[in-house]
């Protein structure tokens, strides 16, 4: 009951956020029409009520906060005009599930939408705690939220970590089930982990690739190098070669 009487609480806080005119004009005038619509298309299926604030402006796309029903999801809104488009489509490349796409900007970001929900649903099978996936529609990826009433969850960088040591072991258990399951994430680092009730939650798998990408090996070394840094920092014993031998001859 003191639970619900708090949810019931902490979604009016929510109604008014979103209710609030300015800000939705604001949200609105950032969407061209065709992500409008992809925006309403959710709400009718129900995977979107309502938009909170932003959690994150960055340069190929924004992640906002919304609810749904009596829960919180994260929206991914990808830009179809992004500068780094290019860069999408080099890594879509040898993506077996994403074969024949063309170099048209806007099937590219269309693909790289559904890359990311692929790679979220690929990862959560192989046992890697990520964002649940829940929908995409054109360039819009609807996903479990990550966080609390505080806010979002913290990435590894933005917190101290009491015990590095653990968190490490996780870490690179996490990046052998994900290349046993034949992803290489490719862009691992404490900016894209989070630190959520206790344990870490990989994000932002958009640019995963396949093990058949003709660069994975590249981004798999370096994806090892960051997250090798990373706990090296923390007062860890680690080394990146030890770390991608664990990795890929377990
Ligand atoms: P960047 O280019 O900065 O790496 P990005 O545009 O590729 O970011 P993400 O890394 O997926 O996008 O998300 C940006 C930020 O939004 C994350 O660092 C995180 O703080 C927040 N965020 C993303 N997904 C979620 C989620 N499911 N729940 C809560 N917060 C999230
Ligand atoms: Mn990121």
């Amino acid at each position: 009951d003191r639970i619900a009487r708090k949810r019931d609480r902490k979604f009016e806080q929510f109604e008014e956020r979103i209710k609030d005119a300015d800000q939705f004009k604001v949200e609105q005038s950032v969407f061209d029409d065709a992500t409008l619509a992809a925006l309403y298309k959710l709400v009718q299926d129900g995977h979107v009520e309502a938009f909170g604030g932003p959690l994150s402006t960055g340069k190929e796309a924004n992640v906002y906060q919304a609810l749904a029903g009596d829960h919180e999801v994260a929206v991914k809104v990808y830009r179809i005009n992004s500068s780094s488009f290019r860069q999408m489509r080099d890594y879509l490349e040898g993506d077996p599930r994403f074969e024949g796409l063309g170099g048209n900007k806007k099937d590219v970001v269309l693909a790289w939408t559904k890359k990311e929900l692929a790679n979220l649903e690929r990862a959560k099978r192989a046992g890697v705690r990520v964002p649940e996936p829940i929908a995409t529609e054109r360039n819009v990826l609807v996903m479990e939220y990550i966080g609390n009433e505080d806010g979002r969850a913290k990435r590894l960088g933005e917190v101290h970590i009491e015990n590095p040591r653990t968190a490490y072991e996780v870490m690179r258990e996490y990046m052998r089930r994900l290349y046993a399951a034949g992803i290489i994430h490719g862009d691992l680092s404490e900016y894209n982990v989070v630190f959520h009730e206790g344990q870490l939650v990989v994000i932002d798998l958009g640019q995963a690739v396949t093990v058949h990408h003709p660069n994975s090996r590249e981004f798999l070394e370096r994806d090892c190098e960051n997250v090798s840094s990373y706990f090296a920092r923390q007062g860890v014993e680690t080394d990146p070669d030890e770390l991608l031998e664990f990795v890929t001859n377990p």
